[in-house]
């Protein structure tokens, strides 16, 4: 039986990716469902080619160019938010890859949690907003997160095996992005098409400028306190410019075990999709050769200031980590229009932090105003700046 698969966010960079990895198992997976914000054109193009039972375009006024364009097809098509996470109860879904990028990405995790189906998580956005709410319906409803991050892919399959009690703490690696080692001077006149220049990964926008700014490991340390129910002192992060060990994890007895390969996301991504399964590919191997130097060093973040921002948002806990994922994104589409230097990131992160009220046990319900909440309060810190 092939494992049929809902993909959200088909059309961006893990998604295209996935896609990949199931043209090159046809006989293991088929995709389900297929979904996009607003790329009509690769959606039509990637449901002609899989012939998915539906499709869901994000955006209402796309919906008639995608419904036009597969009329004459057995694919059902949707539109608009609603559609987007209704679309993961389907009975014929085996797994959802959650793809999508941001607060966008956090009611289809819950909707397919509540349909108890497994989920392969890319989107880290979900857990940083509301990892408690998250983790906890997992656990009711006995469905696995699957973690396609490389990071916590790593840390993933260095545990199987081992028992809980046995960590005691892990190292997750960072490449530094484009701009490790550089100074303050460099990094104030930095501008997007710098930042946009990953050395080791080719991602979407978003998160390559948060890679840049090192929030992207900042959200990472959140998402690995969830995923594998850490304390914040057990997770240390460190730069590691090769990104070819991709986690490791020490344990009591002071052995350690690092998962390593050639930066692919389409190695974590089939390990996430045929999970338990450990299957076979064509991708490229690492050679010893290409590499006869693999480097380790401490972040400096006294430049890159958003680690400890993400540090100190975990350790308020609450809804704090909602408002640095709100905070940030802001702040990174106001960096990507223009309108925010790079070293004005941290600065609107910092003061949605201070402003916002803290709430200690939020709900779903608080973590969706404290969202918005951040949002226009970040939006309006921009305006003044
Ligand atoms: P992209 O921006 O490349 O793709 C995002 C996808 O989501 C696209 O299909 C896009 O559609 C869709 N989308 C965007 N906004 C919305 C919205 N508001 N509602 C519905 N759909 C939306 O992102 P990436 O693939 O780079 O990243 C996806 C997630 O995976 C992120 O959380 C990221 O942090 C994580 N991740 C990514 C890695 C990578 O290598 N790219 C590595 C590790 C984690 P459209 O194309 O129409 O805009
Ligand atoms: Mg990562």
């Amino acid at each position: 039986m092939k494992k049929r698969i809902a993909i959200l966010g088909s059309t961006g960079s893990i998604g295209t990716q996935a896609l990949d990895v199931i043209r090159q198992n046809p006989g293991l997976f088929t995709p389900e469902v297929l979904t996009a914000q607003s790329n009509c054109h690769l959606l039509i193009r990637q449901a002609k080619e899989f012939s998915p039972n539906a499709v869901v375009i994000r955006r209402d006024d796309c919906y008639q160019e995608v419904a036009d364009a597969l009329k004459s097809y057995p694919i059902k098509v949707f539109a608009g938010e609603d559609s987007l996470s209704q679309i993961v109860e389907m009975d014929s879904i085996d797994l959802v890859l959650n793809a999508l990028v941001g607060y966008a990405g956090l009611k289809p995790t819950l909707t397919a949690i509540a349909a108890c189906k497994n989920v392969a998580l890319a989107n880290k956005e979900t857990l940083v907003i509301a990892g408690d709410l998250v983790m906890k319906q997992a656990l009711k409803n006995r469905v696995t997160i699957i973690p396609v991050d490389s990071e916590h892919s790593a840390i993933f399959q260095c545990l199987t095996g081992e028992r809980y009690n046995t960590v005691e703490k892990i190292f997750l690696t960072a490449s530094g992005g484009p701009f490790h080692g550089k100074n303050k001077v460099h990094l104030m006149n930095v501008k997007k098409e710098a930042a946009l220049k990953h050395p080791n990964w080719k991602m979407g926008d978003k998160i390559t400028i948060d890679s840049a700014s090192l929030m992207n490991k900042g959200l990472e340390v959140i998402e690995a306190r969830w995923l594998f129910n850490l304390l914040p002192e057990q997770i240390e992060v460190v730069i590691h410019p090769q990104s070819i060990l991709h986690s490791i994890v020490q344990f009591i007895d002071g052995s350690m075990k690092a998962q390593m390969g050639l930066p692919d996301m389409r190695v974590p991504v089939l390990y996430a999709l045929s999970y338990p399964e450990r299957v076979s590919s064509a991708f490229p191997r690492f050679s010893f050769k290409d590499y006869p130097q693999l480097t380790f060093e401490s972040p400096d973040t006294g430049i890159f200031r958003n680690l400890d921002l993400a540090y100190e948002a975990l350790h308020k806990g609450g809804n704090m980590p909602c408002v640095l994922n709100a905070a940030n994104e802001i702040a990174v589409q106001a960096f990507l229009e223009d309108r925010l230097t790079f070293l004005e990131m941290p600065d609107i992160i910092e003061k949605c932090l201070q402003t916002v009220p803290f709430i200690y046990q939020p709900s779903y319900e608080d973590y969706v105003d404290t969202n918005t909440d951040t949002r226009h309060r970040a939006v309006e810190y921009i305006r003044n700046i």
